[in-house]
């Protein structure tokens, strides 16, 4: 999606351990005009799938999915983040390696809101390991719903989580993919 790589050019910020920081628009203030250019693209690209969920998980991906829900005309469920190892029955539960923080962290989902019928779309800000993804999968095949792909914001295609995820035959779909980034600021996009 040409707005957004324009966007990520202008005032994406390239920091040390393969991070982009894109606070200006997405991840502290938000955009919401390239919100919903983003929703209106995710909905165009899943539109057909009778999505009835989306799942995000929190904080970031809230905004982006919530926009584009609008479009789909479906709830969102974002997936809690708790540091608990007890945590109460009821719940969904998967273990996620925090990429920002190198943490592992529990998701959990109420059980309440996800249902075998469901067929779920998955939203993120950011894909690089396929963690939180894989996460998020997971808790939904536990539920005994569907998965119907992924909507990402920014894939950093040249980090494995892409791929992995692709392999494992989930679709998803990015609408900017960072094919390689430098600290002297210089980005490059598939
Ligand atoms: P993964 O689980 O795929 O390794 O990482 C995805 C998660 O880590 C996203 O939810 C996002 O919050 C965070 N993340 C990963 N890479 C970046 C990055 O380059 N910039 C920002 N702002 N967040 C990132």
């Amino acid at each position: 999606m040409k707005l957004l790589e324009e966007r990520i050019r202008r005032d994406g910020k390239i920091r040390a351990g393969n991070v982009l920081k894109v606070d200006a628009f997405l991840n502290h203030q938000m955009d919401i005009g390239l919100f919903n250019e983003m929703g209106k693209e995710f909905y165009r690209l899943y539109g057909d799938q009778n999505v009835t969920k989306i799942l995000t998980i929190e904080a970031s991906g809230i905004g982006i999915a919530c926009v584009a829900a609008q479009y789909f005309n479906v709830p969102v469920i974002f997936a809690k983040k708790t540091q608990t190892k007890n945590i109460d029955g009821g719940v969904y539960t998967a273990k996620v390696e925090s990429f920002t923080h190198g943490k592992v962290y529990d998701i959990i989902v109420a059980k309440e809101f996800l249902t075998s019928g469901d067929r779920v779309l998955l939203i993120d800000d950011f894909l690089a390991n396929g963690a939180a993804l894989m996460g998020l999968s997971k808790l939904v095949e536990d539920a005994g719903a569907v998965v119907v792909g992924a909507g990402i914001a920014v894939e950093k295609a040249f980090q494995p989580g892409g791929e992995l995820l692709r392999a494992k035959g989930l679709r998803v779909e990015s609408l900017a993919r960072v094919k390689s980034m430098s600290e002297d600021g210089s980005i490059e996009f598939c």
